[in-house]
């Protein structure tokens, strides 16, 4: 591979909270960066993200390799530091906050959860266990719940880091172009080598690997949120999240998520319904949409008070998954690094996977 430029230079397809921060850690690396991506914020995934750091696996997203499991542990304890410094700064969006997470058994009685539980706890801030915080948060009583912890966790308005982002990757002199890219990458990687005059390849393209990477692993699984007042006018605003963790007494669609979002928003959830493209959903149309809001108003009655938000009632997007979970790896014999495939877990993962990407290209740079 050619190194006798002054800077190497790197093409990143996809401008999502991956593509973004791949583009930025390869811009520290020394990288020359083009991203090129179909669609930017707000019309993406990573907008419609409730965006709570979660220690994999996540309440939505369970990881069933380990070996990607274990690198998810990395990569998200990564992101979790980087997250903590970045909330210094009101204008990223991102927001550390107490989340507290409910169980409906003792976590001893689940053994996954009882090991996620002791790997955690001391690589995070805050943390504490205690059965009390099901009182003390006014969760109703008929939930039956057992145990919970809370710690502080990163919070992200995406709308806001999303254009954060942006905005870096610009001031950087990052290079966006708005265009798709069609077919199998592999098949015109010496064209987009040429075009671009770039020496390595970033997917981050999440769903659209399945086109260009022929990952026919890759599905979506479409999920909702919904949005309400957090203002304080109805209701005493929450300023905690709140999550029903899965275990093997609930179902996926059972999960509860509430998430504050910036000053004035919560965000209900959710929905998880692999293979469901179709993401024109909403409480007028769709059963399991007004369920959320249901569910959510059943576990935390105060909610009863709260207004659907006029303006953008719910979310949906489709999480980008794949059956042997995340693919960040290097393709052989080609200059094209893959960072596809993180599921509901993108946002958390972001840093992490960014900055192995970066190494990854400087690695194949000089070899
Ligand atoms: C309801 C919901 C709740 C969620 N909650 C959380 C949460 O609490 N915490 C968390 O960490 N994650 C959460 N997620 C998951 C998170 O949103 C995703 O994992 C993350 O956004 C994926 O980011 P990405 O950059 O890989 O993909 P995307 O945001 O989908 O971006 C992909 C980019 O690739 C571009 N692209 C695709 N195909 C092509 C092509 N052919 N040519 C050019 N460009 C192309 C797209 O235009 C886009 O710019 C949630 C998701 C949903 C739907």
């Amino acid at each position: 591979m050619s190194n006798s430029k002054k800077h190497p230079q790197a093409l990143v397809i996809g401008a999502g909270v991956n593509g973004l921060t791949s583009a930025l850690c390869l811009d520290k690396e020394g990288f020359k960066v083009t991203v090129v991506a179909e669609n930017l914020a707000p019309n993406i995934t990573s907008v419609v993200a409730g965006a709570l750091w979660e220690y994999p696996p996540a309440v939505c997203g369970h990881h069933r390799n380990e070996k990607s499991l274990d690198r998810s542990k990395e990569w998200c304890i990564t992101s979790y530091n980087i997250f903590a410094q970045l909330a210094s700064k009101t204008e990223t969006g991102v927001r550390m906050r107490p989340v507290v997470f409910f169980f409906k058994r003792p976590i001893e009685d689940n053994e996954r959860e009882y090991n996620k539980m002791l790997e955690f706890r001391s690589k995070v801030q805050g943390f504490e266990r205690n059965s009390n915080l099901i009182s003390e948060n006014h969760i109703n009583t008929n939930q039956e719940l057992k145990d919970a912890y809370t710690f502080i966790a990163p919070m992200v308005d995406t709308n806001m880091y999303m254009n954060w982002l942006l905005q870096q990757a610009t001031n950087s002199g990052i290079h966006i172009i708005q265009r798709k890219i069609s077919g199998s990458l592999l098949n015109q990687e010496q064209d987009l080598k040429a075009e671009f005059g770039t020496d390595v390849i970033i997917n981050c393209s999440a769903l659209g690997s399945i086109e260009l990477a022929e990952d026919n692993t890759m599905y979506p699984i479409r999920g909702a949120l919904v949005q309400v007042e957090n203002d304080g006018k109805t209701m005493a605003p929450v300023l905690k999240s709140y999550c029903m963790s899965f275990d093997s007494s609930t179902s996926d669609q059972d999960m509860i998520y509430i998430i504050p979002r910036g000053d004035d928003r919560l965000l209900l959830g959710g929905l998880v319904e692999p293979d469901e493209w179709n993401t024109d959903i909403n409480l007028n149309n769709y059963q399991p949409v007004r369920d959320i809001l249901e569910r959510c108003i059943d576990f935390l009655p105060i909610l009863e008070d709260a207004n659907v938000d006029k303006q953008e009632p719910v979310k949906v997007g489709l999480r980008p998954s794949r059956k042997e979970n995340i693919r960040l790896e290097a393709e052989p014999n080609s200059s094209i690094i893959h960072n596809y495939g993180h599921g509901g877990s993108g946002v958390t993962l972001s840093w992490g996977c960014a900055i192995e990407v970066a190494a990854l290209a400087k690695t194949k740079y000089h070899s």
